[in-house]
């Protein structure tokens, strides 16, 4: 079977959350599945090994759990992006578009220093909005944006085309 065959079948779809018509990838089972999460960071990185990455940039909260394991195989620092109102020191803050309206979120003034090669991690890009949002916040930090990884793509949201519209490389395993 494909990496990608292995990967879907470690994930689950669960319907109608959080609302009703939503289906949901849930990547829980796949983090709880050893092979399948070492298999995802090692694909998600593989073409980037050998290259100097300073920093990955995970989005709160699942892009938490895989950063940080991608910042590990790489020996890069991480930085977390946060919803609002969660980082304790001096922070810059994005508005980004969601499915339904606009949130904020944030990172520490001091996380990126200028020219800094960075990655940026989510579990999944739909529209592209909150991927978006955190391009354009470490970008005012000076961050050089190597590529954005995503275990999933839901393709018909536009969300690739999008980042790759910014001029960010996008590298995603399902979809
Ligand atoms: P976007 O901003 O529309 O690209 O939505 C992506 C963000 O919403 C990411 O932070 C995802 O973690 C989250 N998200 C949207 N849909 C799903 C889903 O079906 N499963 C898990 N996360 C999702």
């Amino acid at each position: 079977t494909s990496l990608e065959d292995t990967l879907l079948s470690a994930i689950r779809t669960i319907p109608d959350y959080p609302k009703p018509g939503i289906l949901f990838r849930d990547i829980t089972t796949l983090l709880g599945n050893a092979r399948a999460f070492r298999r995802a960071v090692d694909e998600l990185v593989h073409p980037y090994a050998g290259t100097k990455i300073d920093k990955i940039a995970g989005i709160e909260a699942r892009g938490f759990i895989l950063g940080g394991a991608i910042a590990h195989q790489l020996s890069a620092g991480f930085i977390p992006i946060r919803k609002k109102g969660k980082l304790p020191h001096e922070t810059v803050r994005v508005a980004y578009s969601l499915e339904y309206g606009v949130d904020e979120m944030e990172m520490h003034k001091d996380a990126v220093t200028e020219g800094e090669k960075v990655i940026l991690v989510d579990d999944l890009i739909a529209t592209g909005g909150t991927a978006e949002g955190a391009t354009r916040l470490l970008r005012q930090m000076g961050a050089d944006i190597v590529a954005a990884c995503f275990v999933i793509d839901l393709p018909d949201l536009g969300g690739r085309r999008k980042l790759e519209a910014m001029g960010v490389e996008v590298r995603t395993l399902i979809g």
